[in-house]
């Protein structure tokens, strides 16, 4: 079971949400290049093939955008919740990086609270 800083944790689910979001990019510039491609030179059986792989590209794009969201507003949600309403202090408790929801305890006071929970 492997326990991080909360602000540790948080940056690093921010850069896994950034490399969705910068391969979803790539993906943009890969399907215009091969939309040009189309345009200019293939012919035949090639442009069949392209197409496909428009399709295979566009459907990547989506699918990464969609990760990128998830994570992203995931991680502003667990930051939004991440202050102690005790005593004000932000993001001072551990993440299990295993399990959810999020448990934290406030390393200053002690205030023990739950991020993720259903029924907020
Ligand atoms: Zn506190």
């Amino acid at each position: 079971m492997q326990q991080q800083k909360f602000k540790n944790w948080h940056e690093k689910q921010l850069y896994t949400s950034f490399a969705w979001l910068v391969s979803c990019l790539m993906c943009g510039f890969l399907f215009a290049t091969v939309v040009e491609y189309v345009a200019k030179y293939a012919s035949g059986i090639f442009t069949i093939i392209s197409l496909v792989a428009l399709y295979g590209i566009g459907i990547a794009a989506i699918e990464l955008f969609r990760r990128f969201w998830m994570k992203f507003s995931f991680t502003q949600y667990c930051a939004s919740s991440a202050t102690c309403e005790n005593c004000g202090s932000y993001g001072l408790f551990k993440v299990r990086t295993d399990t959810w929801p999020i448990y934290a305890r406030c390393q200053k006071c002690d205030h023990q609270w739950v991020i993720g929970q259903d029924d907020e």
